[in-house]
């Protein structure tokens, strides 16, 4: 017996559950949200810590989030998603401090196995999984940027913030996000300083063309960051020359780290479609994936706008479409209507109209699939 087939037996013994979340950021705790205001009793795997990752994604790692609707004075990242995991307990949502290390979605019904407890088997499943920043390495980096200390890896999130106004703000980088953090922070700088290894820019030429030609920014080629100076508050970097191995210090009032994002998939293992930058292939406008029942929302299929509020918005289509999958694959509940000028939207991709042979079939009642009434 292959351990899959171990697991999916394992499995078998418990109650089906309804709506399982992987993610603990803005797309999960929404997700939460509304399938349990839909009376589905969502199981969230919230995650636990590991080294600098902790449960509730990048915004734990902000201080001010002043553009999230709702928040006149401002709010704190850790302290967003504390209320609105919250809110999602308010209703019927259980939650699981631990991190989902593997999912079996070759057969149906799927299978979700975590570090500690047993695996469970999902009707539905939303990823929610977000994407992690690339961070340098640097003995002070993440210390400063946990503590607000003027170490960031997102200028639209903390850019406007007071305490970089006016001050010479460095953006390490040379892809299309150095260049847009670095256009972004522009208006609030007094000079951008763009740190980058080697002497042509990643990105591409229209934005990089944009950077160059732009008066407060200057750009020191060829150079490593090699560390960060300050104790609660950043003053200045230590810079290495790539070539001659020289070294020099940069006194800065910011760090913009903008070395890329990595989505977090391994645990998928392949078993859905990505986006050739490795993101979640969802379908136009939907958190529909590649596999029936199974959708994605927030950072992990959202290599673009990668906010707190977009990754909301997602994560509440997410359990809308879930609730309209289960209503029409499962008989369980009632589907919400979700009409537009162009007619219903289709219930599913194509393939889950017709499971493939080797997948079982899908349960038609709530009774049936043994999940819980
Ligand atoms: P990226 O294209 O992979 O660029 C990462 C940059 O960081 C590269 O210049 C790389 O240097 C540098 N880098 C990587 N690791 C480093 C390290 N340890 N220390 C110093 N520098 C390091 O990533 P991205 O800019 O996030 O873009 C990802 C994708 O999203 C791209 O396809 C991009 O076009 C797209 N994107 C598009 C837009 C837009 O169209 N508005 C905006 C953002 C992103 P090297 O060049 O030497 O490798």
């Amino acid at each position: 017996m292959t351990e899959t087939e171990r697991t999916n037996l394992q499995s078998s013994q418990s109650p089906a559950r309804d709506v399982v979340i992987i993610g603990s950021g803005p797309a999960a705790w929404t997700a939460a949200v509304y399938a349990a205001r839909a009376n589905l009793k969502p199981l969230v795997y919230e995650g636990e810590p590991v080294g600098t990752e902790i449960p509730g994604g990048q915004l734990m790692l902000t201080t001010d989030i002043e553009n999230f609707p709702g928040f006149p004075e401002g709010v704190t990242g850790p302290e967003l998603m504390e209320r609105m995991r919250t809110q999602a307990l308010r209703y019927e949502t259980e939650v699981r401090s631990e991190l989902v290390t593997s999912v079996d979605l070759s057969k149906y019904p799927y299978v979700v196995a975590s570090s500690y407890s047993e695996p469970v088997v999902a009707l539905t499943v939303i990823v929610a999984t977000g994407a992690k920043a690339k961070w340098i390495g640097l003995p002070n980096e993440m210390r400063l940027a946990q503590h607000g200390g003027g170490v960031s890896a997102c200028a639209v999130c903390d850019g406007a913030l007071m305490f970089y106004r006016n001050k010479v703000l460095a953006v390490v980088g040379g892809g299309d996000t150095a260049m847009e953090e670095a256009l972004y922070l522009t208006k609030y700088a007094s000079e951008v300083v763009i740190v980058h290894r080697r002497d042509t820019f990643r990105a591409s030429k229209v934005m990089a063309d944009r950077v160059l030609s732009h008066e407060k920014v200057r750009v020191i080629w060829n150079t490593r960051v090699v560390d960060v100076n300050g104790a609660d508050e950043i003053t200045s970097i230590e810079l290495e020359d790539t070539e001659t191995g020289a070294r020099s210090s940069l006194e800065v009032g910011g760090l913009f780290i903008a070395i890329g994002h990595e989505p977090n998939t391994k645990f998928l293992n392949g078993q859905l479609d990505l986006t050739a930058h490795g993101y979640i292939k969802v379908d136009p406008w939907r958190t529909s994936t590649s596999v029936g029942g199974v959708f994605a929302a927030g950072d992990v299929i959202d290599d673009y706008y990668r906010q707190a509020i977009t990754s909301s918005g997602t994560g509440c289509m997410a359990a809308l479409e879930a609730e309209r999958w289960l209503a029409h694959h499962a008989g369980i509940g009632e589907s919400p209507i979700l009409e537009t000028a162009e007619g219903p939207v289709p219930a599913s991709p194509e393939q889950v109209e017709e499971p493939p042979a080797d997948r079982r079939s899908i349960p038609r009642s709530r009774r049936e699939s043994g999940a819980p009434r």
